[in-house]
């Protein structure tokens, strides 16, 4: 499939601490070391109502000196002209006059983002647009374009699988929607009926789309520099129509990092050339009992999952063993090995495996020194310092130690905060 993506990463993005090896290298091998794998702007995107008076509307950012209001309501603030004119030209305007029924709690977290996401689209686009079918040939022309409605009209809505009063709940919803969109003035005299129809068609259906497909927005809160102790908090919604087709694990292979609005996917375990990436949907093995995870799972996203951690039934981290020994495999497609092998037998790299032990044993030296002094809260510079070795040895730990183990648990933990501290950092110090 072809691709028109024209996202590219937010200005900062090359701020990556590690890019993982050569582009040579990473051809032949695994991804790894907190190498992005996908960088999607958001179709659409919803600041929580809760951060209205901190977070600037439009671009995410918490400005430290001035606020900007807006041009008429008293709830939302902007950091600069620039993003309260676009906010208000593009979507503000119309959700203005009723923003506080929008962001109502009974009326539920997604639909501010539904009402966004039509906005977004605009009128003459969603007029124009196809029906939307699951099953139909979705991009006639072969190109996906993760920019156009006829995607988002895509995401998976579960539909015949709810209940009736599920679906009944959401319709009065889709009506109260198309309401306020009226009174925010999307519509003009000569649209007619038919134009609201499709509007209230296509907002019943994201109201059901987005409940299984939008992602959070998040921040990590950092206080008195102490990243370690750094807290991921939701500050908003927004839908990635791109970063939705990836399934789910409860032992995943990626982790999503907000830039703004943006979603960064970054790689956190090897990911060999062919395997599939894969996502969580908030519920890892190590902190989540299987079966809440299976009927969680099963509730919000209508799937059993049959990953690893699953159909091996992994215990949570306080019940994980801490390795028993050293297993050897190649570094470059992670098969097994044996200790006398001089070449892997699948891919045909030299192995030498007195060499690797020595070098395992070295990084887990310098890891165990560095994971305890940022542990005891060290500032950014110095988790910009650790990043490196933190993600060697991850690497290193696939390659000698078996899953699921204590050390991969925390290790993963570690380069997961050090990854997320290059996302939405909010820093708060105490006077
Ligand atoms: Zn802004
Ligand atoms: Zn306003
Ligand atoms: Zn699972
Ligand atoms: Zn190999």
């Amino acid at each position: 499939m072809r691709c028109s993506s024209d996202a590219r990463p937010p200005s900062g993005m090359d701020q990556y601490w590690l890019s993982g090896g050569t582009s040579d290298e990473r051809n032949k091998s695994f991804r790894m070391g907190g190498e992005v794998l996908v960088m999607e702007e958001a179709y659409a995107h919803a600041l929580s109502p809760r951060f209205f008076a901190t977070h600037c509307l439009h671009c995410l950012q918490s400005p430290s000196l001035q606020y900007l209001p807006c041009f008429r309501c008293a709830t939302v603030c902007f950091c600069c002209e620039e993003c309260r004119e676009e906010a208000w030209r593009t979507y503000h305007k119309y959700e203005c006059p009723t923003l506080s029924l929008l962001v109502d709690e009974e009326i539920g977290c997604m639909a501010l983002l539904a009402f966004r996401v039509v906005l977004n689209a605009g009128l003459q686009q969603i007029l124009s647009s196809d029906e939307p079918a699951e099953e139909k040939e979705p991009f006639p022309s072969g190109v996906y374009d993760p920019r156009s409605l006829s995607v988002v009209k895509r995401l998976v809505s579960h539909e015949k699988e709810r209940p009736a009063g599920d679906l009944f709940k959401r319709t009065v919803t889709a009506v109260f929607l198309l309401n306020c969109l009226e009174i925010g003035g999307l519509f003009q005299d000569e649209d007619g009926e038919s134009a609201q129809n499709r509007v209230g068609a296509l907002l019943l259906r994201l109201l059901q789309s987005l409940s299984c497909n939008a992602y959070e927005i998040s921040e990590l809160w950092v206080r008195n520099e102490e990243v370690s102790r750094g807290e991921r908090v939701q500050i908003g919604g927004a839908v990635y129509p791109t970063v939705s087709l990836l399934n789910h694990s409860c032992d995943p292979n990626v982790i999503r990092i907000s830039h703004g609005s943006s979603c960064a996917v970054v790689a956190i375990q090897p990911i060999q050339p062919g395997h599939e990436i894969l996502d969580n949907y908030g519920y890892v093995f190590h902190s989540n009992e299987f079966k809440s995870r299976q009927e969680t799972l099963q509730r919000q996203y209508f799937f059993r999952c049959t990953c690893r951690a699953c159909e091996e039934k992994w215990p949570l981290l306080e019940n994980l063993q801490v390795a028993s020994g050293i297993s050897h495999r190649c570094p470059r497609c992670l098969v097994d090995l044996s200790k006398k092998v001089k070449k892997c037998p699948k891919c045909g790299k030299e192995y030498n495996a007195r060499k690797a032990e020595k070098k395992f044993r070295s990084s887990v030296d310098s890891y165990r020194g560095i994971s305890e002094r940022l542990l005891q809260n060290k500032g950014e510079y110095e988790w910009r310092e650790a990043f490196p070795v933190i993600s060697s040895h991850v690497r290193l730990l696939h390659q000698f130690v078996k899953k699921p183990c204590k050390e991969h648990v925390r290790a993963m933990a570690l380069l997961k905060q050090a990854l997320y501290l290059q996302g939405n950092v909010r820093e708060i110090n105490a006077a």
